[in-house]
């Protein structure tokens, strides 16, 4: 595949567009309930988005592939129209470049909306209701049901016994009846009847049944995110307008944050899909997986936005007249067909556990993945073997840093891989940071640098500054602590007290910092309130760099959940010259914020890069592992959770992956980082969970302890996995941003 013109992201927001238009005018939402039962209806709008070229989508790359036809099933999807528009790209996929007259002629009238077919796999259908033809000679006999739009059908294409042949059933004639069908109180499926039908043989399929019941499944995941989407949209205008207490609905934090998880549900289905679709185009043969994953997620996922979407609205969702019902039952028809969530969490088990797959890497682009080689081949000389097992060793908190580790990377320059090179670093874009972090994570390798102050240094702090901490940080010699969260400022950061007072040529400071995990480091990059009349508060706090040996300094260390440490901090009349001020005097929040802005949109890539590589210890533990004598990959528990996981983290990397994209084009808006950060975050309690129920006790041993498995990996990595839930930003304070910054709803 991978044709140099296929269409890009402008021409599919074209199509979106003009799409949307087009059934806006032509298919509006006052009459889609009353056209699902509709022949006529059905067969003119279909003629309608034949007239369009929509129903010959598939059958030229160049014209519009399966990236665009998930854009076209979104929008039939949003504007509740059940034609099957997926089951003619499915046909133009499979017989696009067959030469048999018969094929051809179907295709031709398929494209001028005479023709309207629906694809029917058996007993292969994943779904033992569908139904099946049986074909005998040049006939066939049989029912199949839940055929969308099925009373405007007329045709039905289904693989054959042979390879490369499909199988033909007209559903014009008396050998064809079409009965509706409602489900879940809804018109627009039907059930034919075939008895002595005739058949027509057509062969040169190009692409398997299985993966035309994949590319299927793909396509009902996209109509009913499209469902999910609309009907989330109208419930975040209505949570703006509606009033109740005598304030916008919207702005309660209880609906706030529902709508948040919404989001990010609707997200993560939106960006596995267009992977997955993605990855067919480029004729990868991970397309597979992706499919599985995002089938597998957005199952569950959509079910969810559409009970949260209800709650949303109250009672008047809950009227037929209103729009949101249509759309629940789509999201839930489309999610269970041919086998929905329950299918693909078995090809993803089956995946790992069958077929001896692994996690498939992320195409990184040639500088990314060329790049990930080289820091692999740093690695493998530089941390392994000895070195490594030495590290290995240690207790946990003497393995939050290996200064010698340091040095040896800083001469790589890789501690600066991203900062520009006016500052000695290599500018070397978002993606290949994520070819570095994953290989970091795979080579479980110590952490490096002090990559927030020296983003602050380089947006805030004077040449002067620069020249004097950047090459330190770059050179793996110093780390640098950040000193923001005290007793009784944690989350409201601006609420800190530390205090900083100007005195002669310096500044003394006063106070107590609190859970400062790099302790440890040379200096602590310090906030602390220089004005104590400022209004609001945050105007009134200034940033430091506080060398950590300076007089007045007392660390009280303390021992973390995760046996880690971090530290009491006692700033006791501390002196520090003028120049340790970094911006300007009470422009300190800006300082903070501003780093953290450009950080925070890899957090959440950095969390799913740890879980990932703790998922691939799982699974090759449970690959060789076996309970009372049955190998445990063999559990259906254990192969429904792992496929669960699976799908959760393709999500999280794809949700990473944007933000590196996003971040590339020089935009991260704060909301998706959050998202990233939320989703990841809460992915790694729940597979720290799920590997301790899965591996049982012996998975709960310590370090050190007889019988420990893997170094206690396992219980000490669901301990490790709260402080991201927790730090940089609680994740209730992330979803309120969501809300408020991604929404648009009020504060
Ligand atoms: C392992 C670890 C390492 C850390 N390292 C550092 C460090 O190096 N330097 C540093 O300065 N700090 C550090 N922190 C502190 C961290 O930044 C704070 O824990 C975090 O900002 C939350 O503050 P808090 O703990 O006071 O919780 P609180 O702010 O008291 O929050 C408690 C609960 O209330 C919720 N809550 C609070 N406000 C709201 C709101 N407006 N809306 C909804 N819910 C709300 C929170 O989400 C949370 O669930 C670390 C924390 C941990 C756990």
């Amino acid at each position: 595949m991978n044709h140099a013109a296929q269409p890009g992201q402008a021409e599919r927001d074209l199509l979106r567009d003009s799409l949307r238009g087009f059934l806006g005018r032509h298919w509006p939402a006052a009459r889609a309930v009353g056209g699902h039962a509709d022949a006529a209806a059905l067969r003119a709008i279909w003629r309608g988005l034949a007239g369009q070229g929509l129903t010959a989508l598939g059958s030229d790359p160049e014209i519009g592939g399966m990236a665009e036809v998930l854009v076209a099933m979104e929008e039939l999807g949003r504007a509740a129209c059940p034609v099957p528009l997926y089951d003619a790209a499915l046909a133009n996929l499979a017989l696009g470049q067959s030469v048999d007259p018969q094929a051809c002629r179907l295709l031709a009238e398929l494209h001028a909306g005479d023709a309207m077919l629906a694809w029917a796999f058996g007993v292969a259908d994943g779904d033992a209701g569908a139904g099946a033809v049986m074909v005998r000679g040049n006939h066939a006999d049989g029912v199949l049901r839940f055929v969308d739009a099925g009373l405007a059908a007329t045709h039905v294409l289904t693989p054959g016994a042979q390879a490369g042949v499909l199988t033909l059933l007209s559903c014009a004639g008396p050998a064809c009846v079409a009965n509706p069908a409602r489900a879940m109180g809804m018109d627009g499926q039907a059930e034919l009847t075939f008895a002595n039908a005739p058949v027509l043989a057509l062969p040169g399929a190009a692409v398997r049944p299985a993966d035309l019941h994949r590319l299927r499944r793909l396509c009902l995941i996209a109509r009913a995110h499209g469902a999910a989407r609309r009907a989330f949209e109208m419930a975040v205008d209505y949570a703006k307008e509606r009033q109740q207490f005598g304030k916008p609905i919207g702005s309660f934090q209880a609906l706030q944050h529902k709508l948040a998880n919404c989001l990010i549900s609707l997200e993560g289905v939106r960006l596995t899909a267009h992977n997955a679709a993605a990855q067919y185009e480029r004729g990868s043969a991970d397309w597979r997986y992706f499919a599985s994953a995002a089938i597998a997620y957005a199952g569950a996922a959509l079910r969810q936005v559409s009970l949260e979407t209800h709650h949303a609205f109250g009672a008047i969702g809950y009227a037929e007249e209103h729009e949101a019902p249509r759309h629940f039952r789509r999201v839930h028809l489309d999610c269970l067909a041919m086998g929905g969530v329950r299918r693909a969490r078995e090809e993803l088990a089956a995946h790992y556990f069958d077929q001896a797959g692994s996690l498939p890497r992320h195409d990184l682009g040639a500088a990314g993945n060329a790049f990930r080689d080289e820091v692999a081949a740093w690695l493998a000389i530089h941390w392994s073997g000895e070195r490594k097992a030495a590290f290995d060793a240690r207790p946990f908190h003497e393995r939050e840093f290996d200064s010698a580790f340091a040095r040896d990377i800083g001469k790589t320059g890789w501690i600066g891989l991203a900062w520009p090179r006016e500052h000695g670093g290599q500018a070397r874009t978002p993606i290949e940071q994520i070819a570095f972090m994953e290989e970091m994570e795979r080579g479980e390798a110590p952490r490096i640098g002090a990559s927030v102050q020296a983003t602050a240094l380089m947006l805030f702090g004077t040449p002067a500054q620069q020249g004097k901490y950047l090459p330190e940080i770059l050179a793996g010699e110093a780390m640098h602590g950040m000193g923001y969260s005290e007793p009784n400022a944690g989350s409201d950061l601006a609420a800190l007290k530390t205090s900083a007072v100007r005195d002669g040529d310096g500044w003394v400071i006063n106070g107590q910092k609190i859970w400062t995990t790099t302790w440890w480091g040379k200096y602590m990059f310090l906030a602390a309130r220089t004005n104590r009349e400022a209004r609001p508060a945050h105007a009134g706090i200034s940033m430091f760099i506080v060398p950590m040996d300076t007089t007045g300094i007392q660390v009280k260390p303390a021992a973390t959940m995760y046996d880690g440490t971090f530290s009491n901090i006692f700033y006791d009349n501390v002196r520090v010259p003028a120049d340790a001020l970094v911006g300007e005097v009470d422009g300190g929040w800006k300082v903070l914020t501003g780093a953290l802005a450009t950080e925070r949109g890899l957090v959440g890539g950095g969390i799913v890069l740890k879980v990932a590589h703790g998922f691939k210890q799982l699974c090759d533990l449970i690959r060789a592992s076996a309970r009372q004598g049955q190998p445990l990959r063999e559990d259906p528990l254990v192969r429904e959770r792992i496929a669960q996981f699976a799908a959760d983290i393709e999500v999280g990397r794809q949700l990473m992956m944007h933000c590196a994209e996003l971040a590339g084009t020089g935009a991260t808006p704060p909301e998706t980082g959050a998202i990233s950060k939320v989703f990841s975050g809460e992915l790694m309690e729940r597979i720290g969970e799920g590997a301790l129920e899965i591996l049982g006790m012996a998975a709960t041993l310590s370090q050190g302890a007889p019988g420990a498995i893997q170094n206690g990996r396992f219980e000490q990595n669901l301990r490790h996995s709260l402080m991201w839930v927790i730090s940089i930003g609680t994740n209730e304070i992330q979803r309120s941003l969501i809300a408020q910054r991604g929404l648009g709803l009020p504060r």
